[in-house]
């Protein structure tokens, strides 16, 4: 069967198909590969413009989890999904009771390997050759070897090559791709999904897509500030006056309460993946657009006052708990105070749109960046990003972030001090007096964090200057909670049984079982588990009895 389209007599345009999927990320995408691969007709529908098909992978930085890969082996680790499995559900909380949760995260760290890792690689993804190690743990043992394999030409290349694939495929006279298309509401017939409606934004008109089975693919809920306001965890005080947007503009909750009017099971909206450390993008393309900067470590770590937040915040070891600590200031933003040659070796923005050298896998470019510093980055946001102030002396910063926040708060004398005391230690070497030092000393012993990672740089050190300070507020990013699915991807009412003809798939089912990763998420598992739970719709539907 082909994908039929047509108005009807009331100026509502009809779209017929075997399969409808809501959404063209990169679990959308994955699930129509998959379809296509089964003879299936498929009706892809996307509220945004086509030059955004890919979703917020397309943005991504490409990093993706994966365990006993040959890259681990060639840095001397031998993983296995056990010992993943047990960092994930150490640094998740993820208690046995969640049933569907685990599940995943035990099918995640099974499968990553060949349903991930391999599949990308037969497609012709490939991956830089050293996995970065990120989020160890900090209270609760995170990552125990490094897992987060970066696509060599960052989530861009990986988007637009499956996106191609779907393009060339030999199915691919069967696939109806529709963008502009906001979908509203699913269809149900007789408690089984029978496809969706919605609204043409062009024009306004409406449509109906009929189908026996519908993929909700349409991301999660941290795109809207009031959401992410709403079910915002109790661990994090209350929400922050600013809350940057670092997800999709429709990442909206639409589908989340369809599915809920159509009997799913939404749960944990509560948990979310969200950043310290975001800037305000000064090239906006959405409400509150911001940038999520990868904190420098060797800088010191401080709140409104200037006053350096303690315990210290490294990052590398558990990003909810730096949002904890941020949150529970007075203010609820910071400030990360540092110096030139820190900036040029430690500064980076995690996504595609910052990386051009790896985007563009320009491997001569990529190396000059990392080995004498990356000029471009530090000189393009020190020029333009308005949380960024630079200064050749400690007084003239102090007065500049002052300036910024429009009032007197940041004290000379209290930065100035701890400042100092910072700089001694790191100077004398004293892991044993400074959680940050012995952090900077353990990093520095694993390559890929050697090279971007100073060896312990005094700030105040006036060969390293000008001085930096970078105003940082909490931005949103990824929804951990969602639809909740068994491992057939099959949408699970409130009673625990699916659903007939409904799948969701990607950061709308959180990523697997309405929230596979519980509290805490291991760094990469987001793009793989949008790949590995959109391919398991995909073949689910096409009548795969292992899919
Ligand atoms: C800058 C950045 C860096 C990142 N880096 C990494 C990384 O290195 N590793 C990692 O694992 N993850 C990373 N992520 C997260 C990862 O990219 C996302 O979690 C993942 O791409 C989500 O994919 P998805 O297909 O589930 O949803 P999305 O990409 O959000 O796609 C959903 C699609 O649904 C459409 N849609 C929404 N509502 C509707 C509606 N009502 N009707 C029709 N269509 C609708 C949207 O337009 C969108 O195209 C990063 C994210 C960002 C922003």
């Amino acid at each position: 069967m082909s994908v039929a389209a047509g108005p009807d007599n009331l100026g509502c345009v009809n779209y017929r198909s075997d399969a409808v999927i809501v959404g063209g990320g990169i679990a959308g995408i994955c699930a129509a590969l998959e379809l296509l691969e089964g003879g299936a007709s498929v009706l892809l529908l996307d509220r945004d413009e086509e030059d955004n098909f890919g979703g917020l992978a397309k943005e991504s930085f490409g990093g993706i989890f994966v365990v006993g890969s040959p890259e681990q082996q060639r840095a001397g680790f031998r993983d296995t999904p056990d010992a993943a499995f047990a960092d994930w559900c150490s640094f998740g909380e993820l208690p046995q009771s969640e049933h569907w949760p685990r599940a995943w995260a035990s099918a995640y760290v099974h499968r990553s390997l060949g349903d991930i890792h391999r599949w990308l690689r037969d497609r012709g993804i490939g991956f830089f050759p050293i996995p970065h190690w990120v989020e160890r743990g900090e209270k609760t043992i995170g990552n125990t070897a490094p897992r987060f394999h970066l696509v060599w030409g960052t989530g861009r290349v990986l988007a637009t090559v499956l996106a191609g694939r779907l393009r060339e495929h030999r199915g691919a006279a069967r696939l109806t791709s529709k963008f502009g298309h906001r979908v509203d509401a699913l269809l149900v017939r007789n408690g089984a999904a029978a496809g969706c409606r919605g609204t043409i934004e062009a024009s306004g008109a409406e449509f109906e897509a009929d189908a026996a089975s519908v993929v909700v693919a349409a991301g999660g809920i941290n795109g809207s500030g009031s959401l992410v306001r709403k079910h915002w965890h109790p661990d994090w005080a209350s929400p922050p006056e600013t809350i940057l947007n670092g997800s999709h503009r429709y990442a909206d909750g639409t589908l989340h309460e369809a599915v809920r009017a159509a009997g799913g099971r939404i749960t944990h909206l509560d948990k979310m993946w969200n950043y310290a450390a975001g800037v305000h993008h000064y090239r906006p393309r959405k409400p509150d657009h911001g940038l999520s900067l990868v904190p420098p470590r060797s800088a010191l770590w401080v709140n409104w006052r200037g006053e350096r937040v303690r315990p210290p915040l490294v990052s590398g070891f558990d990003t909810r708990a730096l949002v904890a600590a941020v949150c529970r200031q007075e203010r609820q933003y910071s400030w990360q105070v540092l110096n030139r040659k820190i900036a040029l070796k430690e500064l980076a923005v995690s996504g595609a749109e910052f990386n051009p050298s790896i985007r563009e896998k320009r491997f001569l470019a990529f190396l000059r960046d990392t080995l004498i510093g990356n000029r471009w980055l530090v000189d393009e946001l020190t020029a333009n990003c308005k949380d960024f102030v630079v200064a050749a002396t400690l007084a003239e910063l102090v007065a500049k972030m002052n300036r910024l926040q429009g009032d007197e708060a940041v004290r000379l004398d209290v930065l100035e001090r701890d400042l100092r005391d910072f700089d001694d230690k790191v100077a004398r070497r004293a892991a044993s007096e400074d959680e940050q030092v012995a952090r900077i000393v353990e990093l520095r012993k694993y390559r890929s964090d050697k090279v971007r990672t100073c060896n312990l740089q005094p700030i105040l050190d006036p060969k390293a200057g000008p001085l930096i300070a970078i105003r940082e507020f909490i931005i949103s990013r990824k929804s951990l909670g969602g639809m909740q699915t068994d491992l057939g991807s099959r949408v699970l009412d409130e009673s625990g049984k699916p659903i007939p003809g409904l799948y969701a798939a990607g950061e709308a089912a959180g990523f697997g079982g309405g929230g596979m990763h519980g509290l805490r998420a291991l760094e990469g598992t987001f793009l793989g588990g949008c790949i590995l739970t959109g391919r398991v719709a995909g073949r689910a539907i096409r009548g795969e009895s292992n899919p």
